[in-house]
Formats: C-alpha cells, structure tokens, sequence
C-alpha cells in the first residue's frame, strides 16, 4: 500500500528530483522541497470506504499517502487518531456556525512533532539510518527521543540549554543523547546540518526535511475525516518555522488531488508579536527576512522560518492572513482555554487560541462560519509561563473553620 511518492518539487524553483535516497534541500537553490505523489493511483487503488473499515487508529491509516514503503513494525505506540473537540456553547456565544479544537497534545510526548517524528524515523529505519540527530526549541527533540526508545534508534538531541526544564526532562528521560547548546535554537539548527552531514546520520530538523511536512500534514487528513470529508471555512495554526502550516496546507492538497475533498479551507498562521517573521513575510508580498525572536511562547520563537516559504503559500493560496499575538494576549488565550474547556495548551498552542479570537474580532472569521483551531502541545510542557497569570494559593489550616474562612475569603 505504501510508497506512491514520485520525487519532490523545490517550492523555490520548481527544480524536480527524483524518490530516491534521502532528498534534504534543493541541489539548485536550496529551496525547500514539496513531496509528490502519483495521485491517480492512489485515488484509484484507495478509497474512503476502505480507509472507513481500517481499525488502526494512528496515522499510518494513512500509509498510501505517506513517503515510506510500510508500517513500523511496533506500531502499537499510538501516534495520531487524536479527538477533534467540538465546541457548541462558545461557537453559538461567538456566533459561529461551529467551533472545534483538533487536540494534538494527545500525542505519545504531547505535541504535534510526534507524527513528524514517527514519519522520520521509519523513513530512516528503511534507508537503513539508525542515528538521528535533530535540531529543536525542545518538542520536535521530546518527540524524537521518545519515538527513538519505542523504535529502538539512537536520537542526538541538540537544544537550546534555555529550552523549558519540562522538555528537557522529558528527552534525557527516553535517553537520547541530549547536547545543550549555549545559544539559541538557529544555533542549534546550524550544528545539526553540520552534524547530519559529517556523520552521515538522519536528519529530523524541521523544513529542510521534506518528510517532516509529510508527517504532519496527518493532522488535516484526520481532521477531514473526522469531519466526514465537509470541509470547514477556516483553520488556525500557531506558526513557527512554518513546517506544521505547510503540512496542514500539504494535507489538504493531497486530499484535493485524490477528489476526497472539494475545497481547501482557509488556513490562518498565528504568530507572537516578538517572533513574526512569517506574518511580516505575507503583509510585505512574500518576502522572509529574519527577525530577533522573543516571545514566551518557545516552540515558535525563531529568527528565520526554516520552512517560511510553504508557510507563506499555505496563507496566500488559501486565502487565508496571518494575525499576531502578544504574549500577554497567549497567556490570557492559555488560562481562557483551560478554564472553559479543559484543555490546558502550552504558549504555542494557547498562541492559536488567541488568534482565534483575534480573528473573530476583526472579520477574519465571520459569523456562521465553521472553523478549526490547532492545539499543538500540552501546557504541562512549560509550568513556569503557565503560571504568570494563575497563582496557587497560600496554604490554610487543615480544619473545617479554617477552609470555611478561605472560602468565604474568595466571595
Ligand atoms: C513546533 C511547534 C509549533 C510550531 O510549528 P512550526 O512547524 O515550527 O511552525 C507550534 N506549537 C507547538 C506546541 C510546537 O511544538
Ligand atoms: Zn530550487
């Protein structure tokens, strides 16, 4: 069922090469690179119905549309098959016709990065790779290292020494080998590619691998599904390097090619103020110049989008825009969703709930329309930002009068 890929197309300069082997950037102009398929196939030898009738849950469902040959032989660590929540009462409040959160922090390290990592790791179990070494702000790393353990690979970490202790724990908990950096995450970057290559391992870092996009363009195969193929008007993606929005918008389109769905949604990037490369790149025409990151909201805080190219086309081809966020406006966004849903998001996540009702606000989504917001990562990733706005009382005494006094100490 697997492997249907063709080659890749540079997004740049539309420059083909061909399936095999490991494809990184372009050889022309180092463009990223869009994975391609032979659709007619695909669409011929697969239908709905019969993915209806598969009973795995995780992402590999999707096997025809995926880059590899076959699945994993220990699977049974669920990646993907994560709730799409629906949100009545705050869609009616809001006006909207419907309202759902597609909760990815439901995930085996809690975040997105898992299906990307689950992708990765296959595709280098089948060019015969076995050490993997990633670049990350601390959850493409947790993701790797915990997938890594479960597939038995070796995982080299390279993060941010500042990245959240949480995530940090998490990669030094599944032993990868964790090499914290003093600099920033596009230091880290550089030395991964410099690592890759020298040591001729796999490379997991986001954008300059084509299969990262394919991995989490999962996301919106589910979320069509779950929605019995009817497409909603709008989404809304929190927006880093823009590897996740492009995947979202892959997804999509590979959906499209094979006539299982009509229409694309419009795909809108939410970015912080202090990390905005990708909203600046669509207000000036497309062109990405990189900025001075500074935001709380860590896993997107970078200076240059190293997948901005498919990010920016994600919101200019789908008629989408690209709103900012300040990190107040996240935390306020982080502690509004937990306490009226339940779902406690981390900075970058919460990131996608404020613009959410940014958009609301200013017409960017419009009254009736059916819309999705991406929740990529769990707020138990980073206690420290999720408690600026929330603070845990003082201790009482341990007696009946004393919890009586509290109590009607906070009327
Ligand atoms: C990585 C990440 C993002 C941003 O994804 P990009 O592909 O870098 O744009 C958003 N939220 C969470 C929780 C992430 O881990
Ligand atoms: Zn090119």
């Amino acid at each position: 069922m697997g492997n249907h890929l063709t080659g890749y197309r540079c997004v740049v300069c539309g420059s083909e090469r061909s399936a095999s082997g490991i494809a990184l950037t372009c050889e022309a102009c180092g463009g990223n690179l869009d994975a391609l398929y032979d659709y007619e196939v695909i669409s011929r030898e697969w239908s709905r119905e019969q993915l209806a009738a598969d009973p795995d849950p995780s992402l590999w469902r999707y096997l025809p549309l995926l880059p590899v040959d076959s699945v994993p032989d220990r699977k049974s660590i669920r990646v993907g098959g994560t709730p799409l929540e629906s949100l009545g009462i705050i869609a009616e409040k809001m006006g909207l016709g419907s309202l759902w959160v597609k909760d990815d922090s439901r995930n085996p390290s809690t975040s997105l990065k898992d299906r990307a990592s689950e992708v990765g790791i296959r595709h280098a179990i089948e060019a015969d790779k076995r050490t993997i070494v990633v670049a990350s702000t601390g959850n493409a790393a947790a993701s790797l290292s915990a997938l890594s353990a479960w597939h038995g690979v070796n995982a080299i970490v390279v993060a941010p020494a500042a990245a959240p202790p949480a995530k940090l724990t998490q990669i030094v908990q599944y032993v990868a080998t964790l090499c914290p950096v003093a600099g920033s995450y596009d230091d880290a970057f550089d030395l991964s590619l410099k690592l890759a290559e020298n040591r001729g391992w796999y490379l997991r870092s986001t954008g300059v691998n084509p299969v990262m996009t394919e991995g989490k363009k999962t996301v919106a195969f589910e979320i069509a599904e779950q929605l019995g193929w009817k497409m909603p008007d709008a989404i809304l993606v929190p927006v880093g390097d823009g590897c996740i929005i492009g995947g979202v918008h892959k997804g999509f389109r590979d959906l499209k090619a094979i006539g299982w769905i009509d229409r694309i949604p419009r795909i809108i990037a939410v970015q912080a103020e202090g990390s905005s490369a990708i909203a600046d790149a669509v207000a000036r025409g497309g062109e990405i110049l990189p900025v001075k990151a500074n935001t709380i909201a860590d896993s997107i805080s970078v200076d240059l989008p190293r997948d901005g190219v498919k990010a920016v086309r994600a919101v200019t081809d789908t008629g989408g825009a690209a709103i900012k966020v300040s990190d107040d406006e996240i935390l306020v966004a982080q502690h509004d969703l937990a306490s009226s849903t339940g779902l406690f998001a981390e900075p970058a996540a919460s990131a996608a709930w404020a613009g959410f009702h940014k958009a609301v606000e200013n017409k960017i989504v419009r009254g009736g329309e059916n819309v999705v917001v991406l929740i990529t990562g769990s707020g138990l990733k980073d206690i420290p930002a999720a408690q600026k706005k929330v603070s845990i009382p003082a201790p009482i005494k341990a007696t009946e009068e004393g919890l009586n006094e509290y109590l009607s100490s906070l009327d």
